[in-house]
């Protein structure tokens, strides 16, 4: 019976990322499904599910892959919404210090100031 399983899932797609997140997805639906009935939820459910298993026995790898590919860059942008962003701070700037290479941030336009590294105490001096 496993031999069977192994020799009918060659070639085949299997599981990645984006099915991972599927399935997560479908159970969220699942629950609702369970919490509120309604044929919404169970439709939900089902088509995540169908579509789950076509994507992991599909022979088409490439396509796959691709798919793969395009979710986890959408989900870099979605997380990347909730990173702070360094070269976005107008407020800032960023200096590294000239003996130990620690990254500094220093309000901008307050003229010449004394930097203290924060790491190793070196004073230096930067127009801000
Ligand atoms: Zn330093």
């Amino acid at each position: 019976m496993k031999e069977k399983f192994r020799q009918f899932m060659t070639g085949r797609y299997g599981a990645d990322q984006l099915s991972r997140f599927i399935m997560a997805c479908g159970m969220v639906t699942l629950v609702c499904y369970m919490i509120f009935r309604g044929s919404l939820w169970y439709y939900l459910t089902l088509i995540l599910l169908v579509w789950n298993y076509y994507r992991a026995l599909s022979r088409n790898y490439e396509k796959r892959y691709q798919e793969n590919l395009k979710f986890l860059s959408l989900k870099n942008q979605v997380l990347g919404l909730f990173r702070k962003n360094p070269a976005a701070d107008k407020e800032h700037r960023i200096y590294r210090c000239p003996s130990c290479k620690q990254k500094v941030r220093v309000p901008r336009g307050k003229g010449k100031i004394a930097i203290v590294c924060p790491k190793c105490h070196k004073e230096f001096i930067r127009r801000s």
